[in-house]
């Protein structure tokens, strides 16, 4: 059995009272690993951690460059790491080690590259003025950054946000989602390796309500919360950050709506829109999760897919051919089959699919839900797809449009002005059009409505997490 403490202050601790939990590998179905558990007492040691490294430490008064060339480092580390911080998130959350290996991981130093980068060549502004004066912006580092995140992408998420605020001189406190703590504790050790000084990347495990992460989200010494999980516990956070009036980004659920249109590259259509539903199990927020289909091809469409989907491989998470592992935990293997037993419920069809062994999900296809249905307004964040046909270009959109959710949309067309049309039309954070999952880390990253309050990416990530200073010169 393996076992990870609290990174704080440059050391691995266990919880103050001692108490620990156990990690379970999904695919087993037994504990794997022992893990500290934090209590508010451990919150608010990393936090003094923290604070301490801001106020007095090196981190925030090295050049960018100095701090960019420890990025990388980093970086560098994480890649040569890579196979193990891979099998850890294998083994947390039962994503396919070819995801992890191939996807999660050399996303997650690229992360590093990118910030490390990214902070060193963005220009401030200057305005000069008429009348004899002239004014310039500068970005000071906020201070000490609670990043709470999921276990759906467990690394990658967690570097998109400690990369950022790292990158722009904070210090940082991390809470890693309690399924999946393994990696974000090499990720702490890996940065003292690089020469990140103690304190300044901090890694506290535990729970979300009456734990760790709620003792962060209600700390007074906390200058920014950057959260990715459920919009319910962004709300429960929101709530708590206002007591301190602590600015926050939430990146949080969705109910992604990908159009296909009947003039669209059948063939492309099919192939990026079984990706954006069954990578990583379903357990992405940006999951194709609603499929919109013109009904002159709805039937092929529905053909083609239901094969595709078919062909799909499950099993060992740890096996190279595996496509579909098993979900995340018990406790989702019941939501997920959950919503599968409601479509057939509330009417709708469950076409293929359906439970596999252990905690799997075969690739399901759900027709005949209305576009009301619970299946086809909540985040079921599985590999379950509704598939609606639709006859008009503009149902289609209002259909999108027609959730509580607004993270992303897909569409698929060959006409250029349907393709910005409806692009401007939807309610959403990131449009892909012919495409899905493609990132360019100077976009901004986020959503309207339930899914997101703010923005990440390139210069929205410096907004967030610095605290641009007027200075305004006589000259
Ligand atoms: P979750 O909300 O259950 O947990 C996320 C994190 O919040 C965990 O670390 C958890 O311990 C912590 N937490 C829970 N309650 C808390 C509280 N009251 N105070 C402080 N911290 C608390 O989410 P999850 O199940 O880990 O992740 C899946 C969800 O994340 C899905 O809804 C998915 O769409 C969303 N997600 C969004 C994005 C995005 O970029 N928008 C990316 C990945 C995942």
């Amino acid at each position: 059995m393996e076992s990870f403490g609290h990174i704080i202050d440059g050391q691995e601790v266990p919880s103050v009272d001692g108490a620990a939990f156990q990690s379970i590998d999904p695919w087993e179905r037994k504990p794997w690993a022992t893990v500290a558990l934090g209590s508010a007492a451990d919150a608010d040691r990393a936090i003094a951690a923290a604070r301490t490294a801001f106020d007095t430490g090196p981190w925030p008064r090295m050049s960018y460059a100095e701090r960019a060339g420890i990025l990388h480092r980093l970086a560098d580390l994480i890649e040569a790491d890579g196979e193990s911080l891979a099998l850890m998130d294998t083994t947390d959350m039962g994503k396919p080690i070819a995801e992890t290996r191939g996807h999660d991981i050399p996303r997650s130093a690229q992360n590093f590259r990118f910030f490390a980068d990214y902070s060193t060549v963005t220009a401030a502004e200057k305005f000069p003025m008429a009348s004899g004066f002239h004014a310039y912006t500068e970005y000071d580092p906020a201070g000490v950054v609670a990043a709470i995140a999921p276990w759906n992408f467990p690394l990658m998420m967690e570097t998109w946000k400690v990369a950022p605020a790292l990158a722009w001189g904070n210090t940082v406190v991390l809470k890693p989602a309690e399924q999946t703590p393994a990696s974000a504790t090499r990720l702490a050790l890996l940065a003292l390796e690089a020469g990140v000084p103690p304190g300044v990347l901090n890694v506290v495990h535990g729970y979300g309500p009456g734990s760790a992460g709620q003792a962060l989200t209600e700390s007074s010494s906390v200058d920014r919360i950057t959260f990715t999980g459920e919009s319910g516990t962004g709300r429960a956070i929101s709530a708590a950050a206002a007591r301190n009036l602590t600015p926050l980004s939430l990146e949080m659920g969705g109910k992604g709506a990908n159009i296909v249109f009947a003039d669209a590259d059948l063939d492309q259509a099919v192939s990026w829109s079984i990706k954006a539903i069954y990578t990583n199990n379903g357990q992405v927020c940006l999951a194709g999760s609603r499929l919109y289909v013109q009904r002159d091809i709805y039937q092929e469409f529905i053909d083609r897919f239901r094969a595709a989907a078919e062909a799909l491989v499950i099993g060992d998470p740890k096996d190279d051919a595996t496509q579909i592992g098993p979900l995340a935990s018990e406790e989702h293997f019941d939501k997920v089959t959950g919503y599968l037993d409601l479509a057939v419920r509330e009417g709708a069809r469950i076409l293929t699919g359906g439970r596999g062994s252990g905690w799997t999900v075969r690739p399901t296809v759900i027709v005949g839900a209305g576009q009301r249905d619970r299946v086809t307004q909540e985040e079921i964040f599985g590999p379950a797809v509704v598939i609606l046909p639709f006859d008009q270009e503009n149902d289609a959109v209002r259909a999108a449009n027609d959730t509580p959710y607004g993270l992303n949309a897909m569409l698929f067309t060959t006409d250029l002005s349907r393709a910005h049309r409806v692009s401007r039309a939807l309610r959403v954070g990131t449009v892909w059009a012919n495409c899905f999952f493609v990132r360019d880390l100077r976009a901004p990253f986020g959503g309207v409505k339930n899914s997101g309050v703010g923005r990440e990416g390139g210069n929205y990530s410096r907004e967030f997490f610095t605290e641009p200073k007027a200075v305004v010169m006589n000259i």
